[in-house]
């Protein structure tokens, strides 16, 4: 069976906890897994504060440093069906969900490898000299050792949205992966390795809470970043103010998806059913509060409830699978739960609602896609599920639409369906979302920021802005002798 160790400082190591991981379509086995404990812990941030100071990483050069994250993103096509089948065994993410998974964690390190060619670490201030004798600049620098901790939903994307600015930027870290999948990774640890990383700058343990608030709690961690719910993602950010930790959020959402009256039909029926039924409603930015005109609404609805019949719940391995079983029993209670409540304060029903059961189904967790229609009142409309249901609403405005969107202690991403771009544009701005996607769901740009506005988080994922979040701004200004020593101090200032 395979192993799933502890890297720090460079070398892969066991240690005396451990527990077998569990395949969530069959319940099989996947790996050992070995937890890490408390010393083990602190001398990974240890090595992550040793790679920071005492060998050239801070001040590599940004060149060389992008020509790591290149050669990281190589390593990664180059292992892709290891990484495939590993993510898919570890998540329950299906064929399609888990190679888009390992081609975007590739794209992004190469997507981030040239950004950071490009960056300017050091900018001069062009204006006019500092009272007559001066030069500034502003310089970007290491925040120094971090502590990063991600969630179970899209296991390798979110350790190469963490450990690839860290590269970029010349930090150091302990990334504790999701107790329930920390295959993918140790083949990423195994990729930073040959790829010439220096050992100590990415150090990679898992574990659960007890694990993580350990971490957390280490002095010698200045940037904190962390990824899940937006529970936990309060609690962090208590532990973090502390000792005044940086710290990015990257939380949880209810994404409004609004189907406006002159919406192309053809696309937004598929569109509402990817937003929320992808990799089985279990991700952040999913589109799980539709929001449609209520003139189109009966053509919409009907449209949805026969499309829906063609999305397969199945295996995830069955190349026709649309999406797979749920993460595991808690989630699947977590779903069934919301559904029960739902069916209590009297959501109406459109389709769904059960579990899906025969064959192969019968050994994995898998919900049937369900839809309901609500109402903001009903509590499907305003807490995250993470589970294939879908809360509709119908609005009979621009205006009224904008509000029900906004209406969400969330604001993560968002949608809106439309043939006339400016009008779809126009609602769009007036969204309180980080993502907008106008005839479109789900797709991210490496290159642009990811992140959530209101209770969705604090900071931004990719994009320069996702570099900086990784970076101390440090003014420096600098006189010269010759012009300084001719004006007397508080001449020269006042
Ligand atoms: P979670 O908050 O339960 O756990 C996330 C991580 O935090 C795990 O590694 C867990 O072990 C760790 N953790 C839990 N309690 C902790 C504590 N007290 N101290 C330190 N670490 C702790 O979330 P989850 O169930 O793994 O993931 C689902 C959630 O993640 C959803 O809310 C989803 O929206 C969110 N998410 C957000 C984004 C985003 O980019 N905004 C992306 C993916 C998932």
């Amino acid at each position: 069976m395979k192993e799933i160790k502890l890297y720090i400082n460079g070398d892969f190591r066991t240690s005396e906890q451990s527990f077998i991981s569990e395949n969530p379509a069959t319940g099989e086995p996947v790996a050992k897994v070995y937890v890490p404990s408390a010393l083990d812990i602190d001398q990974a941030v240890d090595a992550a504060e040793e790679a920071f100071y005492s060998i050239d990483w801070k001040s590599m050069d940004k060149i060389k440093r992008a020509e790591i994250l290149e050669k990281i993103s190589e390593k990664i096509k180059e292992r892709r069906n290891e990484l495939t089948e590993l993510e898919i065994a570890d998540s329950g993410s299906c064929l399609r969900k888990a190679k888009a998974d390992v081609h975007n964690a590739a794209s992004y390190f190469k997507v981030l490898a040239s950004q950071l060619r490009k960056f300017e670490f050091e900018i001069k201030d062009e204006g006019a000299s500092r009272a007559g004798f001066s030069h500034n600049y502003k310089v970007y620098e290491p925040i120094g050792v971090c502590a990063q901790i991600i969630p179970w939903n899209f296991p390798l994307v979110m350790a190469a949205w963490k450990i690839g600015p860290v590269i970029a930027a010349g930090c150091t870290t302990v990334i504790k992966t999701a107790q329930e999948t920390p295959a993918s990774a140790f083949i990423l640890a195994e990729i930073l390795k040959d790829s010439g990383l220096p050992k100590g700058v990415v150090n990679i343990i898992t574990g659960g809470p007890k694990e993580g608030e350990h971490l957390l709690k280490n002095s010698k961690v200045r940037k904190v970043a962390f990824t899940g719910s937006t529970m936990v993602g309060k609690k962090i950010m208590q532990s973090a103010g502390s000792n005044l930790q940086k710290i990015s959020l990257e939380l949880g959402g209810k994404s409004p998806n609004i189907i406006l009256e002159d919406a192309d039909l053809n696309i937004a029926v598929d569109g509402a059913l990817y937003a929320f039924l992808y990799h089985s409603g279990q991700a952040c930015d999913s589109g799980t509060r539709l929001l449609v005109d209520d003139k189109i609404y009966p053509t919409f609805r009907d449209a949805l409830i026969q499309r829906i019949k063609d999305v397969k719940v199945g295996p995830p391995l069955d190349p026709n699978t649309g999406y797979g079983p749920v993460i595991n029993k808690k989630q699947f209670d977590t779903i069934m739960n919301y559904i029960e409540i739902s069916k209590k304060e009297g959501a109406k029903l459109l389709y769904g609602g059960d579990r899906a059961v025969g064959g192969e189904l019968d050994r994995g967790y898998y919900v049937n896609p369900t839809l309901f229609e609500v109402t903001p009142d009903h509590t499907i409309f305003n807490e995250e599920i993470f589970g294939p249901v879908l809360a509709i609403t119908t609005f009979k405005t621009e205006a009224e639409a904008i509000r029900l969107a906004n209406q969400s202690i969330y604001g993560l991403a968002g949608a809106v369906w439309s043939r006339d771009h400016q009008k779809a544009l126009k609602v769009a701005r007036q969204l309180e979302t980080g993502t907008v996607w106008i005839n479109e769901y789900h797709l991210l740009n490496p290159g642009m920021p990811f992140g959530g506005y209101k209770q969705s988080g604090i900071g931004r994922e990719m994009g320069e802005e996702g570099l900086k979040a990784y970076l101390e701004v440090k003014h420096l200004w600098v006189s010269d002798c010759d012009e300084r020593s001719k004006k007397p101090w508080f001449d020269a200032i006042f």
